[in-house]
């Protein structure tokens, strides 16, 4: 059985074609970039997948060395995501389903990074880290559904370095600049902001920025940013860990490549003896395959989806038939 998924709910559109194992045959992806200096303008990121929509379509089906015929399913992510963007891979999938007359999924995003983080890392029932530029969730297995223990009461984690990025000029994305900028660095005292499980970030990057400014090196600023919001993470999912009672951590989302985040997880696995996971580079950041293969659990377990866009569905909303 083969399964094609098309992801589009912010930066990326993305195809990707999975076996009924959750083998990845193909994972194409190609994002809009906004201007130097730009956050992500929906009408002009929905613009984009349009555009490449057709390319990103064929270059996966060959490069899985498959036709549309060969294709059983088809999904698209349903939300959460930026509306225009929904639209445009919901379109292309409407389209292609039709004229092939496929069945079709509809698929939320956030429980498709964990489906590919547990298929691809072989985890079975972990506390999921979701970090990614627009989102920051702590997210766990119970009664029926992935439910957000505790998650960003502003912007993403992803957003926030960028955000600090950008105001220092360092270039997007940021993260990976300020991973390494931060090797060697002392830490300066920031602002802590955990309340309850939920997490907030604007304000400590903003602190960072005024630390900047009024003179703290960007080695040491960077260092302490990463610290900080790293261990807020970090205790809020050992809490999620301790709450569930789970033996395993997944972390997953373009963040995810981060080795220091990796590091302070992994310590606290080990103090926690729970087994600790990372998803792929390649399958960490929103990709098609992570579509494909949530509409593969669906379609085994007869769970149908309605045919429409959901732009702020939440994860806990989504009955999780298969697990
Ligand atoms: P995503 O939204 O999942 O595509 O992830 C993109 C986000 O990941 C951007 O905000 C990047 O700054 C961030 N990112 C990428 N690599 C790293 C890294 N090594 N450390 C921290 N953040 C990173
Ligand atoms: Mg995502």
């Amino acid at each position: 059985m083969l399964s094609l998924g098309i992801e589009s709910t912010a930066h990326s559109f993305s195809v990707g074609i999975v076996d009924e194992k959750g083998r990845v045959l193909a994972n194409v992806i190609d994002s809009y970039k906004a201007p130097e200096g730009w956050g992500i303008e929906p009408a002009k990121a929905a613009q984009h997948h349009r555009e490449v929509a057709d390319k990103v379509l064929e270059k996966a089906l060959s490069d899985a060395k498959k036709m549309m015929k060969d294709i059983d399913i088809i999904s698209f992510s349903q939300g959460p995501g930026l509306a225009p963007c929904l639209h445009a891979g919901f379109d292309i999938a409407k389209r292609i389903a039709k004229s092939n007359k496929k069945p079709l999924y509809g698929v939320n995003h956030c429980v498709a990074h964990i489906e590919i983080g547990r298929v691809s890392t072989k985890a079975k029932d972990p506390v999921t880290l979701y970090v990614s530029g627009g989102n920051t969730q702590i997210l766990a297995f119970v009664d029926g559904r992935y439910r957000c223990f505790g998650e960003s009461m502003d912007i993403g984690i992803g957003n926030a370095l960028d955000k600090f990025g950008r105001a220092l000029g360092i270039g997007f994305p940021a993260g990976p600049r300020i991973e390494k900028e931060a090797v060697g660095g002392k830490y300066i005292e920031l602002p802590y902001v955990v309340k309850g499980m939920d997490l907030s970030f604007s304000g400590i990057v903003t602190d960072a920025i005024r630390k900047k400014e009024k003179g703290a090196s960007l080695k040491d600023v960077s260092f302490s940013l990463q610290e900080t919001l790293f261990s807020m993470l970090t205790e809020v999912t050992e809490r999620a860990v301790a709450h569930t009672g789970k033996e395993e951590v997944l972390l997953t989302g373009g963040v995810a490549a981060n080795k220091r985040l990796q590091e302070m997880l992994a310590i606290m696995c080990k103090e926690r003896g729970a087994k600790f996971y990372v998803v792929p580079h390649d399958l960490a950041g929103d990709n098609g395959s992570m579509i494909a293969w949530t509409g593969v659990l669906m379609h085994k377990n007869k769970q149908k989806t309605k045919e429409e866009l959901l732009p702020r569905q939440r994860t806990d909303e989504i009955d999780v038939s298969w697990l």
